[in-house]
Formats: structure tokens, C-alpha cells, sequence
């Protein structure tokens, strides 16, 4: 069989593999990247963009409702009313947007993108199948395999996807909204589809294994969340285990945290339990990389246990996030260019986009201390913050957490509306290594939810000036 030849090949094209294929021909490295699917994998076409699109569109609809019966702002709607297949429409547009402006970057930049499913041969060669029936498949080798598979998400035992057990994927394309939705997970995925499904005007009750939501978090920053769900009517059930669907086909059979067992009804069941490594089906297993459980292991230049074969983004575990991916793609490119990289960010922020949102970056009180870190830290209240107010948003808070001996800053927690946008400040000020001086010395723009980011830094000082 003939094979084509490249420097790079890359498997995937979410954000770790396009990214990668953007700055390895940047560089001038012959690339070839293979996507079965569509270009920009999970993270534009079914992860984060298109839940964000309707995270905002499911809280303009819940607003507008919130106008038929308050009218603090002398505001006042009479009806309203939401057509999901035109939201649908919109979201699909922001995705086609995304989607065509990468296979547009990577034309522009040279990358050769051959659309196929890739199956490995060895750590230099792959099979493409092109979808062409019995055709014999495309081979390609290189002197660089870059593995960007992503990952899939968890099913239930008992309870495949299928029917009214969906995944994600599915709830981020909704030809109705259903009256009641049962949500198994309330981690990122549970919670911020919950809302979106709750806005929309579903029953939601969430179902959570652990005995509190969003369990990677800690307590106190997930509490105003916890509120906010009571207040929209999000039922949740902590501590209990989902069995299966009911013989009826009614609802969903649970057993909760005393053994007692009951069926919640429910039109759909949305899993959300977490994701794995995409790790099989694609004759990953025959080059027996060394593992780290379900993941790929790799180093700190994310190299394989095998020379040359590289892997990135939610391949290799957690943190299963778009910006890690990049940031990996995007060094492994300048690493195979002769640069000299390591992947060691002192941060990597993470944002859940709940209502309100959550971000934190480095570490908290209570890991720091775990970390044998003797550690300071301090909150400013969204309540003595007059943009939040302005926003009518003064529930949350942001937490700086910082050395005490040379107030180094090592962490940062906020919750609020709008506080995914402070994870900029948060990564920089850390990134950098700044102390809570120069945070609490740099003039904040006002009024900005940012203020309470320098507050933060000044109350961790001893003079905080607004609260
Ligand atoms: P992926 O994006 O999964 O891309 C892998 C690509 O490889 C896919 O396109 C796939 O088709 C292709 N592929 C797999 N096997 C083969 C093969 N054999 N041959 C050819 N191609 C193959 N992260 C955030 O940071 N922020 C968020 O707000 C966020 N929201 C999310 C919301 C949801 C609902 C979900 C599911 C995820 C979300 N994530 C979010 C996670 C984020 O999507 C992932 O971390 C990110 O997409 C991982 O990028 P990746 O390049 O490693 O893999
Ligand atoms: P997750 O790990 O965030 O949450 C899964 C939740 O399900 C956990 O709280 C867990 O305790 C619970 N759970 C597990 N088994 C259960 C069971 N049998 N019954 C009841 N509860 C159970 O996973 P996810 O929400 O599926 O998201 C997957 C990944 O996608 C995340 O880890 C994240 O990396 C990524 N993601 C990120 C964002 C973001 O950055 N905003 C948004 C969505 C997804």
C-alpha cells in the first residue's frame, strides 16, 4: 500500500489537535491532521460552546419571565414565549461559524486535513478509513504521531444511552423541552444543563451521588449555587444511587443515602457522571503506551512512553478542559520545532458556568494547607460591590489565598454573575508571580466586578477600604 508522507500527523482536531496543527505550520512543519467527525472536536459541537449559546439563551427566556412578574427595573413584559427549534438554529450558527473558521485556519496556515476515521499501525504509520465503503483505507506516515482523541462520555450500567436516557450531546439539541428532566451528576455538565433545562421551563431534579453538589469545589464557594438552584425550583437529591429505569418506563429507580429506595418520574434522564479517555477502537492498545488509569501517561513535554508519539488535551486525563488541550497542542508543536517547552503553568483556571458562576485558578484555603503551605487568605462580598449591584447580582464572592510569609499569591476562588471573566486576572496575577500587594496597588477600573478582586488582595492586607 502506498503511503503519504508528513513531518506531523495529527489524530483529532478538537482544540488540542487544530491548535497543534495551527503552530506546527506556523513553524513550518509539514502537518496532516485527521478528524472523523468535525473539526474542532467536543469542545465547538458539542461541549463548550454550544451549552454556553444556550446557557444564555435559557437565562434571556428565564428573564423575560422573571419581567411578566417583577418589575424592580419598571420593566414589564406580558408574554413570553420560546420557539427551541429557531434557538436550536442559532446555536448551530454560532457552531458552523466556529467550525468553518478553523478548517479556514488550517487551509490558510497549509495544514492537509483528511476527513476519516484514523486507526494506529504503529507509532509512525496510520490508516485512514475515508467512510468510501470497501475503498482500501489512505496510509500515512510520519516521523510525529500527536494523538488528540478527546474523550467520551460515561454511560450508566443497566442504563444505556437511548430513548429518554440521553447524554450531552443529545441535550444541547433539543427538538422540545421536556416537562421533567432527571439529571444523574451534579458536577459541571448536570449543573449547568440542569439550569438550562430548568430555565426553559422543565421539572429538574438532579441526582447526585457524592453528599453535595459540584464536589471538586469547595463548600463555601458552591453554596450561593446550591441557593440559586432551591430558588429556581431544581430539586436535588444528594447522596443517592440511581438503580435503572423503572419496569413501567415512568421514571428512573434510586436509592438514596438511608437505603431507601423510590422512583422519581421523568421524560428524560440526562447522564452526566463524567468523561473518559477516548482511549479505544482506534488501535490505540497495539502500541502499549504506558497508562495512568484510563488516560495516556505523559511528561511534562506531554511525550508518550514511546519516542516521537505525543498526546494531549482530555486523552491524558484531568483536567479534561479545552484551554489545557490547547496550551498542550500548541507547546508540542514548539517542542517538535526545536523550542524548549514544558508544560508547567503555576494555573490552570477553571470556570463553571452555573448560575452564578464559578472560577477559581491555583489553590484554595484547604488545599494550600494540604500542600504544607502556611497560607492567608481573605473574601470581598459581591454586597459592597456596586457593579454587582447594578447588575442585580450582589450574592458571591471572590477568596485570594496567599503565603504569609511573602504574600505570595496562590489561589484565587470567586463566585457570582459574570465572574468567569475575572479568571484572566486570576491566572495572570499567578502566572506572574504577584503579591497581594500588587494586586491591592493596581487601580481597578470602577465600577468593575473587578474591584472586588483588589479588595480581595487589600482585605488579605488588613485594609480593605469598601467593607
Ligand atoms: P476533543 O475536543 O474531544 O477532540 C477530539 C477529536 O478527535 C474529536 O473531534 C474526535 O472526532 C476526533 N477523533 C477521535 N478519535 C479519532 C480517530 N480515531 N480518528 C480521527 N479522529 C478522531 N471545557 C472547557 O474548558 N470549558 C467549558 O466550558 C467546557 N464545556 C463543556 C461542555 C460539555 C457539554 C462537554 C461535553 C465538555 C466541555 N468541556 C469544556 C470540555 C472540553 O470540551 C474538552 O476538554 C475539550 O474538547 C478537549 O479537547 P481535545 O482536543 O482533547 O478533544
Ligand atoms: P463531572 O466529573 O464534573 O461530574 C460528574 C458528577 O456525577 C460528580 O459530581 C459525581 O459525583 C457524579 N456521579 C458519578 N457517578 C454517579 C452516579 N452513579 N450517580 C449519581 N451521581 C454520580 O463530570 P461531567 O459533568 O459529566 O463533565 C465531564 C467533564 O467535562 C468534566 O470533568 C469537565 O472536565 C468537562 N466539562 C467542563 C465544563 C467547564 O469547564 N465549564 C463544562 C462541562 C464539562
Amino acid at each position: 500500500m502506498d503511503a503519504q508522507q508528513t513531518k506531523l500527523l495529527i489524530v483529532g482536531g478538537g482544540p488540542g489537535g487544530y491548535v497543534a496543527a495551527i503552530r506546527a505550520a506556523q513553524l513550518g512543519i509539514a502537518t496532516t491532521l485527521v478528524e472523523s467527525d468535525h473539526l474542532g472536536g467536543t469542545c465547538l459541537n458539542i461541549g463548550c460552546i454550544p451549552s454556553k449559546a444556550l446557557i444564555h439563551a435559557a437565562d434571556a427566556y428565564h428573564q423575560a419571565h422573571h419581567f411578566m412578574g417583577d418589575s424592580t427595573l419598571g420593566i414589564h413584559v406580558d408574554k413570553a414565549h420560546i420557539d427551541i427549534a429557531q434557538t436550536v438554529r442559532w446555536k448551530d450558527g454560532i457552531v458552523a461559524r466556529l467550525t468553518g473558521g478553523v478548517g479556514a485556519l488550517l487551509k490558510k496556515h497549509g495544514v492537509k486535513v483528511v476527513k476519516g476515521q484514523a486507526s494506529i499501525v504503529d507509532g509512525k504509520t496510520v490508516n485512514v478509513d475515508l467512510g468510501k465503503g470497501d475503498a482500501e483505507p489512505t496510509r500515512i506516515r510520519c516521523e510525529h504521531l500527536l494523538l488528540a482523541c478527546g474523550s467520551v462520555e460515561l454511560g450508566l450500567t443497566g442504563m444505556p444511552f437511548g430513548g429518554k436516557v440521553i447524554s450531552s450531546r443529545q441535550a444541547l439539541s433539543p427538538d422540545r423541552v421536556p416537562k421533567t428532566l432527571l439529571v444523574v451528576g451534579a458536577g459541571y455538565i448536570g449543573l449547568e444543563l440542569g439550569l438550562v433545562y430548568r430555565k426553559l421551563g422543565a421539572d429538574v431534579t438532579v441526582v447526585e451521588a457524592q453528599d453535595r453538589i459540584l464536589p471538586l469545589y469547595d463548600e463555601e464557594l458552591t453554596k450561593p449555587v446550591a441557593n440559586s438552584l432551591r430558588k429556581l425550583g431544581v430539586q436535588v437529591r444528594l447522596g443517592c444511587q440511581v438503580q435503572g429505569l423503572d419496569s413501567t418506563d415512568v421514571g428512573v429507580r434510586v436509592l438514596d443515602a438511608s437505603g431507601r429506595a423510590s422512583t422519581l418520574a421523568a421524560e428524560q434522564v440526562l447522564v452526566a457522571i463524567g468523561r473518559v479517555p477516548n482511549t479505544h477502537g482506534w488501535g490505540l492498545e497495539g502500541l502499549m503506551l504506558e497508562m495512568k488509569g484510563r488516560a495516556v501517561k505523559v511528561n511534562d513535554q506531554c511525550q508518550t512512553s514511546m519516542r516521537n508519539v505525543w498526546a494531549i488535551g482530555d486523552l491524558t486525563g484531568e483536567p479534561m478542559l479545552a484551554h489545557r488541550a490547547m496550551a498542550q497542542g500548541e507547546m508540542v508543536a514548539e517542542i517538535i520545532s526545536g523550542k524548549r517547552r514544558h508544560f508547567a503553568p503555576a494555573a490552570i483556571a477553571a470556570v463553571c458556568f452555573t448560575d452564578p458562576e464559578l472560577v477559581v485558578a491555583g489553590q484554595s484555603p484547604q488545599e494550600a494547607a494540604l500542600a504544607g503551605l502556611d497560607c492567608i487568605d481573605a473574601s470581598f462580598p459581591f454586597a459592597a460591590n456596586g457593579r454587582a449591584m447594578t447588575l442585580e447580582a450582589s450574592d458571591g464572592f471572590v477568596r485570594v489565598v496567599a503565603r504569609r510569609d511573602n504574600h505570595l499569591i496562590v489561589g484565587w476562588q470567586a463566585v457570582g454573575v459574570g465572574v468567569s471573566e475575572l479568571s484572566t486576572a486570576f491566572s495572570h496575577s499567578i502566572e506572574m508571580g504577584a503579591c497581594l500587594e500588587d494586586v491591592a496597588g493596581t487601580i481597578h477600573a470602577h465600577p468593575t466586578l473587578g474591584e472586588a478582586v483588589q479588595e480581595a488582595a487589600m482585605r488579605a492586607l488588613g485594609h480593605a477600604l469598601h467593607v
